[in-house]
């Protein structure tokens, strides 16, 4: 949270080391690269402190309604124990990156050579024979555009360029596949900037026996009655759906309503992409009305898009009533810093408006649907870059837990996207999948010549 408190109080890094908190910052910001500024903090701080001189020259009211402002809420607390993430997978990363610079660190902190590294994620940077390092951490933007990580899985056979690799403890080398992250033909070179791999090994399992304590330790959650919905209880998921189309010319109405609508258009944002784009006459002429009487509407904008989408939410007959932000980070972690995307700033975040369609009660106030959580998760989400144009799985837990159950549709998706309880629509997608029968017979009767079968829910044991 940031604090104003006139000129000069802003509550930022500083303040921390004015507050007595330990904040170590040893950034050499022209070595440091794509990848982030590498001033993560060594300690994850459980709240943000205002230094004791700037409270000190609060009035009391002031001090009263800061006081009132650092306690959190029952209900927030309680909220944030139900949808504690069950998966003990999230682990803090080390500061030091790679498993020798932790060592280092740790025996000059204890001025002798500790055995052992620090419980936290290690990294270990993949050294391939066009890596420059010099370059420093790639960005996984427009400076690699054909070789994830991924693709250097060690399944695939190494190349006989390996015969010269740096390393031996370090992936065999392999020339890159040309294939993911959006590669663009003529740009599909190596990526010569550092990639890395979480570096583990079975040594490492035995480690963080006080965070399985920890876990087994923790009190059952509590359940608060959160709305369960549109539809209510005991409504079975229905496995993914998709439509391959050309949404320009499909006919909407054979899809019925939803309760939730995401899209991520292929705005014209005078880019070059690896598929065609709309123009703003083609997007405000979307017969998005058509797909919904009450919901949510989740639009993806970027660029000139954040003035044109928002145009477009108000011609379909939606009110914003909100933004998500998707703030960038790259494989370490990291928030992106130059991913030279943006012609002033450097670009880290996007963008996701959320819109809402409903009723206007006598008073003019908007009747917002009953069945919508409110107040859950947060409007800023950070989440790891993928390929070009792919958004973060994030997003949709964010819209499931403000709208369990219900119709969803993506429009605009790709395969990566298909997903329980969701319809997908694109021109990605390959043939139809349909379940719902009622669905499967409109289509076929408007769209005769279309392959439509309906698949048979599969038996989940
Ligand atoms: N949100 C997606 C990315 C969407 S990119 C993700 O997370 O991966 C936009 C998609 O819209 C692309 O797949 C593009 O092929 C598709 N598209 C472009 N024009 C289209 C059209 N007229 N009809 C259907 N899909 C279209």
């Amino acid at each position: 949270m940031d604090i104003h408190l006139g000129s000069g109080s802003k509550l930022d890094a500083a303040a921390f080391v004015a507050a007595g908190k330990k904040r170590k910052r040893v950034v050499d910001e022209d070595a440091d690269s794509a990848a982030g500024s590498g001033d993560e903090a060594e300690e994850s701080y459980e709240e943000v402190k205002m230094p004791v001189s700037a409270l000190e020259s609060l009035t009391k009211d002031l001090k009263e309604v800061y006081t009132v402002l650092q306690k959190s809420t029952a209900r927030g607390r309680l909220l944030a124990e139900q949808f504690r993430s069950a998966n003990p997978s999230f682990e803090p990363i080390c500061s030091h990156i790679t498993k020798s610079d932790c060592l280092k660190a740790r025996s000059a902190a204890f001025s002798t050579t500790p055995a052992t590294i620090c419980d936290r994620v290690h990294f270990r940077p993949l050294i391939r024979p066009h890596t420059d390092p010099a370059l420093g951490h790639c960005s996984y933007l427009n400076t690699c555009y054909s070789e994830p990580t991924y693709a250097q899985s060690p399944s695939i056979p190494p190349l006989p360029s390996s015969q010269n690799h740096m390393s031996a403890q370090w992936p065999k080398p392999q020339l890159p596949s040309g294939l993911g992250a959006g590669g663009r033909g003529k740009e599909k070179a190596p990526c010569r900037y550092l990639h890395y791999e979480v570096d583990w090994d079975a040594g490492d399992a035995g480690k963080g026996d006080d965070v399985k304590k920890d876990t087994t330790m923790r009190k059952k959650p509590y359940r608060l009655g959160i709305g369960l919905g549109p539809m209510g209880k005991g409504l079975t998921t229905l496995p993914p759906q998709w439509i391959n189309c050309d949404l320009r010319r499909f006919d909407y109405s054979v899809l019925g309503k939803f309760h939730v609508i995401m899209a991520d258009p292929p705005w014209d944002i005078h880019m070059s992409l690896p598929y065609g784009t709309m123009t703003d006459d083609e997007m405000r002429a979307m017969p998005i009305p058509a797909l919904q009487d009450e919901g949510l509407l989740f639009l993806w904008v970027t660029g000139r898009a954040m003035e044109v989408g928002r145009e477009c939410l108000r011609v379909w007959g939606y009110t914003r009533i909100d933004e998500v932000v998707w703030v960038k980070t790259n494989q370490l972690q990291r928030v992106i810093r130059t991913g030279r995307t943006g012609h002033w700033l450097n670009h880290t975040k996007e963008h996701m408006l959320v819109g809402m369609k409903t009723n206007i009660d006598a008073d003019g106030n908007l009747k917002f649907p009953p069945w919508v959580n409110r107040g859950l998760d947060t409007d800023v989400i950070v989440s790891e870059v993928r390929e070009t144009s792919r958004k973060p799985d994030e997003a949709y837990g964010l819209i499931e837990r403000m709208c369990p159950g219900g119709r969803k549709i993506e429009i605009f998706g790709r395969k990566h996207n298909v997903r329980p309880g969701w319809l997908t629509l694109g021109n990605q997608l390959g043939g139809d999948q349909i379940f719902e029968e009622d669905l499967a017979t409109r289509i076929r009767t408007r769209y005769p010549e279309r392959a439509v079968n309906v698949s048979t829910v599969p038996q989940y044991s």
